[in-house]
């Protein structure tokens, strides 16, 4: 199974071909790092999208729980993230309460 390869400066990124938008993974991430946004041409209407980089602690949760090896981390040594603050955590739950919906799209 091929591994996309790692873009340059990013700690999380998707393959939205293998992504089956079942949002698992917005539902694990501690950070409100990743969200749905509206897709009309994905078959559910939505696709995963990373919304605040910035917030991403590689925890690796989002990659570990995907059922469909579509979603990555970037590895420790190459990429700083960041810690986990207050306000991540309220968007984490603002985005599950907002039905894995980006807020304000
Ligand atoms: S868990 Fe995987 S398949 Fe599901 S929405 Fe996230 S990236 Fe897509
Ligand atoms: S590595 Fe952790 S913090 Fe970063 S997007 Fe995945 S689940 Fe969220």
């Amino acid at each position: 199974m091929a591994i996309m390869e790692a873009p340059a400066n990013t700690p999380v990124w998707i393959d939205t071909v293998r992504c089956k938008a079942c949002d698992v993974c917005v539902s694990v991430c501690p950070a409100g790092v990743i969200a749905m946004v509206p897709e009309p041409t994905s078959t559910l209407g939505a696709m995963i999208s990373v919304q605040n980089p910035e917030s991403c602690i590689g925890c690796n949760d989002c990659e570990l729980q995907c059922p469909d090896f579509a979603i990555y981390v970037a590895d420790k040594k190459e990429y700083k993230f960041a810690k986990l603050t207050d306000e991540a955590k309220e968007r984490s739950e603002a985005i599950i309460k907002n039905n894995y919906r980006a807020l304000g799209v």
